[in-house]
């Protein structure tokens, strides 16, 4: 047998460490220029995830009907089925009924939805979760994810937020879940604003104008009666409509709640607002989507988020 020699050995530790730095250096590049949609259509892919079915729809119902109108492809997810969230009934009718809702309201967007079956109310951040939202992302190809922010008031939405975030690396590593190809390039992660200050308030990059699709939002969240005309979990009998008159009356304040809340995204993002339409387009705005930039994915700089989010002409 040859025996190694010391200067063949020195020269073999080094390429090691050479190639060990250069696989170092492209696994944690998450600064990485400008990339073209994961598929070849031109069109962008986003995957919207929300701990129940509703969620997305409240947070980034308005953006997603926007890139869908021009041919991108989005795909609402809710990670929990919802089989808890109605102050009258519960389980797999629930579940079901809930499931109907989000596909109908899919149908009004024009996106795609999709419905973990988690129990609702008892989601935890545990490895399986992890495998089925990082198999998630890569099968859709996504370019942009987005998640609630880990601070929320309920366990699932920060549980949403914590698993999306783990999985915001783990996508491009090739050997977890390797039987789904990992992506080549990292996706841009965001967070929907919320209103909650510790340890820190959301801070969002970007906010959209969604003043051309409100109706259409108000439409697809107006289909789901056991959250919003019902009030879900907290509602009571007492909002049930009797009558025709009754539930005129009730659906108006429904859509007028969803409005507000928009009104309200608009009203406390206006310099962000600024920052993309300018001052005077701005102003003028009275609807709006607001999305902060999660540090644990691709970085993406002014230009990149304009083609991402095309929306400003
Ligand atoms: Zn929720």
């Amino acid at each position: 047998m040859k025996r190694f020699s010391l200067f063949t050995f020195r020269r073999v530790a080094l390429a090691c460490l050479l190639a060990l730095a250069a696989a170092l250096t492209i696994n944690f590049d998450n600064t990485a220029a400008s990339v073209e949609p994961q598929t070849g259509d031109g069109k962008l892919r986003i995957i919207a995830f929300g701990a129940h079915p509703d969620d997305c729809e409240l947070s980034v119902g308005g953006a997603a009907a926007m890139w869908a109108a021009r041919g991108h492809h989005v795909k609402l997810v809710a990670v929990t089925n919802g089989d808890i969230g109605h102050w009258r009934e519960a389980g797999g009718p629930l579940a079901m009924r809930r499931k109907k809702e989000v596909e109908e309201a899919s149908r009004i967007l024009g996106t795609t939805v999709e419905v973990l079956d988690n129990h609702d109310g008892e989601l935890m951040p545990t490895l399986e979760n992890r495998r089925a939202i990082i198999r998630l992302i890569r099968n859709w190809k996504a370019d942009i994810v987005l998640s609630p922010r880990p601070n929320d008031y309920h366990p699932d939405h920060r549980y949403t937020g914590v698993l999306v975030q783990d999985a915001a690396y783990m996508v491009t590593v090739p050997f977890i879940c390797p039987e789904t190809p990992a992506m080549k390039n990292n996706p841009i992660f965001m967070y929907y604003t919320d209103r909650f200050m510790k340890p820190n308030p959301s801070q969002p990059d970007i906010a959209v104008s969604i003043d051309s699709v409100i109706d259409k939002k108000l439409d697809a969240l107006a289909v789901m009666e056991s959250q919003f005309l019902e009030g879900g979990a907290n509602g009571h009998e007492g909002l049930m409509p009797k009558n025709a008159a009754e539930r005129t009356k009730r659906v108006a304040e429904v859509r007028r709640g969803h409005a507000a809340r928009n009104i309200g995204v608009a009203d406390r993002f206006r310099n962000v607002l600024k920052e993309w339409y300018g001052p005077e387009a701005a102003a003028g705005v009275k609807h709006a989507e607001a999305f902060e930039i999660c540090e644990y994915g691709r970085r993406p700089d002014k230009a990149e988020l304009k083609r991402l989010f095309p929306f400003f002409q």
